[in-house]
């Protein structure tokens, strides 16, 4: 059982409850650390200071109790100086690098996805999913980040194969190569198991392919639940970790204070009863 979670959104973002809300609902899930990722990026972003003062005030609140860290999740393509003081960075690829009129994200709505395949790739699919991983390949040199979330996002809408087909040579190809170069740096990735918990998708991001050849390329984990509201905080978080140890992980990283009050990660076991 994965008592922790380092990805997750409050109302100083696009998150349905404050920061107090989300560490009570933590604390009474028994959740031994807590870590706040607020959006950093083009479409959404906070209030900096408010948001550190926020979270300084709750690691007062539950210190000795539950380890509160304050994170961020830096969009690839955002300025990496938006956000002093962050304790730990989750990188993540939510929108392309393309010059059209429409919006870039990939992860809006099916309808919008579908708009930026037609006005940046003249509905060239593959081409869009090249776009995405060849952007993402650089997440780590531009955020610095801690660890990459949801590796293989630009497949949200794709449940069933609707617009490619994931386990193909030509969509694999590219992620891998993206996945390679990351592993290369050192970066651990997030198995982010939000959308599976809201019955959005049927596996966590990345997908079973994906996630095994991360364990077979040496890669290492955490398993996060990507929430946004109280409820789901620790959604998911137990079929992740279940689905991480079928792909072949006997073990993920938390991150957590050492005594001297530097973040740092540590190895934990995936199997019953362990942190
Ligand atoms: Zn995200
Ligand atoms: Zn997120």
């Amino acid at each position: 059982m994965i008592r922790a979670n380092f990805h997750t959104h409050t109302t100083l973002c696009d998150g349905k409850n404050t920061p107090q809300e989300m560490a009570k609902a933590g604390f009474d899930k028994g959740l031994l650390a807590l870590g706040f990722s607020g959006h950093m990026d083009q479409d959404v972003h906070m209030d900096w200071d408010a948001y550190v003062t926020a979270i300084r005030q709750l690691k007062d609140e539950y210190r000795g109790r539950m380890d509160i860290l304050m994170g961020v999740e830096l969009d690839t393509l955002y300025d990496p100086a938006c956000c002093p003081g962050a304790e730990y960075r989750i990188g993540s690829t939510h929108f392309l690098d393309v010059d059209v009129p429409c919006d870039t994200a990939v992860d809006w709505t099916p309808e919008r996805l579908e708009t930026l395949c037609l006005e940046a790739f003249g509905g060239n699919w593959m081409a869009l999913v090249r776009a995405y991983y060849e952007l993402e390949v650089t997440t780590h040199d531009r955020t610095e980040c801690t660890f990459v979330g949801h590796f293989d996002l630009v497949s949200k809408f794709n449940e069933g194969g609707k617009y490619f087909d994931e386990t193909s040579k030509e969509y694999l190809d590219p992620a891998l190569e993206a996945m390679e170069y990351l592993v290369g740096e050192g970066v651990p990735f997030e198995v982010s198991c939000g959308a599976l918990a809201r019955g959005i998708r049927s596996q966590p991001y990345p997908r079973r392919e994906l996630l095994s050849a991360l364990h077979e390329m040496g890669g290492q984990i955490l398993v996060n639940s990507d929430a946004h509201s109280a409820d789901a905080l620790c959604g998911g978080l137990d079929d992740g970790a279940r689905f991480a140890a079928s792909c072949g992980f006997t073990s993920a990283l938390v991150l957590g204070h050492d005594a001297r009050g530097e973040v740092v990660m540590r190895e934990v076991p995936l199997g019953e009863g362990a942190q």
